[in-house]
């Protein structure tokens, strides 16, 4: 249910596992609990979010295929905007992250993998 949810919004399981291993270690290093583990991840949330990434917290990647998606979109919820990222052809479908997409609203060739579509639209078609 929690992984459907996440693979919606464009996340996969193994990048997750990799992202959480080293946040999980170390809560294994300070004998933490499963609830203080919890709280740990609650708290860096927050600083998180006081801090503030850069990155607007409405965009939204989605994917046409979960496993070898050929094409991306991010939307910006708040205004609706959509960009969509085409597959570069002749590729044999490699790792999902790994796959290459050029941006259907750039007349340029420039390569981008799944991770910077975000990036690609915050710094070019904001
Ligand atoms: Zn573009």
């Amino acid at each position: 249910m929690l992984m459907s949810k996440l693979q919606k919004l464009g996340h996969d399981p193994e990048s997750l596992h990799y992202i959480s291993k080293d946040f999980f270690e170390l809560c294994g290093h300070l004998a933490y609990s499963a609830r203080e583990t919890a709280e740990m991840f609650i708290r860096i949330k927050k600083a998180v979010e006081a801090i503030g990434t850069g990155m607007d917290p409405s965009l939204t990647l989605y994917e046409n295929n979960r496993y070898s998606p050929t094409r991306l979109s991010v939307v910006q919820k708040l205004t609706g905007k959509t960009l969509f990222f085409k597959m570069v052809q002749g590729q044999s479908l490699a790792e999902k992250k790994n796959i290459l997409y050029t941006c259907e609203n750039c007349a340029n060739d420039m390569c981008i993998k799944r991770a910077e579509a975000k990036e690609h639209f915050m710094s070019f078609h904001q």
